[in-house]
């Protein structure tokens, strides 16, 4: 969906730039306010957040964004997302552009508003139910008190003990329903619809957050009751899959809300949990490679779950291991060093792990304790990643070049043979060649005509090329300057080893 222009105008208008900030993050300096630049390894505060052009701007990267720039950048959202996100939190009417989305966004309005209604209705209905039911006596069983039953507003319906969904504004979204009996299925889920998809869905997520933030840590267990469990046992910072498996995009719309640095994977020991621990790490290994997330993995003893263990839990959680080290201990640590098919096998658990991981530390980690148990070292290369620091800092010296292009004539020979990877950027040179085609001798004309033609580009391409073309007066006054010290910058970055691909 395209957002017509005065959404976007109205947001722009009413999203304060201090307020994307938090206590602590800023530090005030005249009317202007200094935060981390979180562009460049910046060790002296050097953004500054102005709340007279309203945006931030960093003199080192040449680099600044509004409020809405802000948000895409720091939480990776969409360009609509953020404005979507933003209209929320600032009371702005969503309008969509054309005639046809406009309708839609009406009719799905109506929808969400008569299924939250539906949910309220229903979130009353089965809590009273509760009451006079066997769920109540199943709940209590397993040792949960009446406060914490109707903190988690848990319900009745038919032969399930309901457990309501929120969304991030604490509304019932959604339930999951549990049969007390060993009928199947044991768990069911409300129909997908406009207000919840299960694939999305990370159970207690809303109860769980303000602990998040305040820790940076997220623990992932398996079923929604070992969250609750928890929790009446004060671990506050539990979220659960409930059913499906850990996405990476799940852990980013966790780490995207909370800031958590932290992520432990806490699954039951039995061989379900164990492949599910397996894939999990396999969906997070990227992110965590790339210096994003630390991660720990914690095995429960076969059989149990942390609502079982709910008592011991924090204990627990304290000597979960390092991922690799589960990892590793899951591939070779009941090896029989006397039955060469088992070390056969052990060696090639050591080769998988050996594949994901660059060089530094946690190799050598590796390798050590391969060369301790099978007094050998497979020969295998060392993977390339780059941390998202490194692959944030390429693009934007590619965008840095582009920019300087536009702008700067006399930059234009040494940039010639720039190679540009982001499809965006990539797009923004193509225009160029076209222009410089198209007008051979008139380099005066390439910016104009730049941005002439970029207005039939598709939305989040021109959203994002456009301020090269136009961008904010502090920047335009880096660039004429010192249009050599720009070059220098951006030609330094993209000759590094890390943009090298
Ligand atoms: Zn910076």
């Amino acid at each position: 969906m395209r957002l017509h222009d005065d959404t976007i105008a109205l947001v722009r208008e009413r999203a304060r730039i201090l307020d994307q900030f938090g206590d602590g993050q800023l530090k005030r300096t005249g009317r202007e306010f200094l935060a981390r630049c979180p562009w460049h390894d910046d060790h002296r505060p050097s953004l500054t957040v102005s709340p007279r052009t309203n945006r931030v701007f960093c003199f080192v990267c040449a680099r600044g964004a509004d409020s809405i720039g802000w948000l895409q950048d720091t939480q990776g959202l969409s360009f609509t997302d953020a404005i979507l996100q933003l209209a929320d939190r600032y009371n702005v009417e969503v309008k969509a552009a054309d005639e046809a989305d406009a309708e839609r966004l009406r009719a799905e309005s109506a929808e969400r508003v008569r299924l939250f209604e539906t949910r309220a209705q229903q979130l009353e209905r089965f809590s009273s139910d509760l009451l006079f039911s066997p769920g109540l006596e199943y709940l209590q069983g397993r040792g949960l008190t009446m406060e914490t039953i109707e903190q988690w507003q848990l319900g009745w319906n038919g032969r399930r003990v309901m457990f309501p969904l929120w969304d991030a504004q604490g509304r019932c979204i959604a339930f999951t329903g549990r049969v007390l009996d060993d009928s199947k299925p044991k768990y069911k889920n409300s129909p997908n619809d406009l207000l919840y998809q299960k694939a999305e869905q990370v159970y207690g997520l809303h109860f769980a957050r303000d602990e998040i933030v305040r820790t940076g840590h997220v623990v992932v267990v398996e079923g929604q009751f070992d969250v609750i469990r928890c929790w009446q046992e004060g671990l506050r910072n539990l979220v659960a899959v409930s059913g499906s498996s850990l996405t990476s995009a799940m852990v980013e719309k966790i780490v995207r809300t909370t800031r958590a640095k932290k992520v432990t994977l806490c699954f039951d020991g039995d061989t379900g949990g164990l492949k599910a621990a397996d894939r999990a790490l396999r969906e997070l290994q990227q992110l965590v490679l790339q210096g994003e997330l630390e991660l720990q993995v914690l095995s429960l003893p076969a059989g149990q779950d942390p609502a079982d263990l709910a008592p011991d839990m924090a204990h627990l959680l304290e000597s979960a291991p390092h991922w690799v080290k589960w990892w590793l201990e899951r591939e070779v640590g009941q090896v029989d060093l006397t039955d060469p098919q088992q070390i056969a096998r052990a060696e090639s658990g050591f080769r998988r792990i050996l594949q994901v991981l660059p060089d530094g530390a946690l190799r050598e980690y590796v390798r050590r304790e391969c060369k301790a148990r099978l007094n050998s070292m497979p020969l295998i290369p060392a993977a390339l990643v780059r941390t998202t620091r490194q692959l944030d800092a390429c693009l934007w010296a590619e965008r840095r070049a582009l920019r300087l292009y536009l702008l700067d004539e006399g930059s234009r020979p040494a940039l010639q043979d720039v190679s540009y990877t982001d499809p965006v950027n990539q797009y923004g040179r193509d225009l160029v060649l076209a222009i410089e085609g198209m007008a051979p001798n008139q380099p005066e004309q390439l910016r104009p005509l730049f941005s002439k033609l970029l207005c039939r580009a598709p939305g989040d391409v021109r959203d994002k090329l456009m301020p090269l073309a136009w961008p904010i007066p502090e920047v335009t006054r880096v660039i004429t300057d010192n249009p050599v010290g720009e070059l220098e910058a951006a030609l330094t970055v993209l000759a590094s080893e890390a943009c090298q691909v």
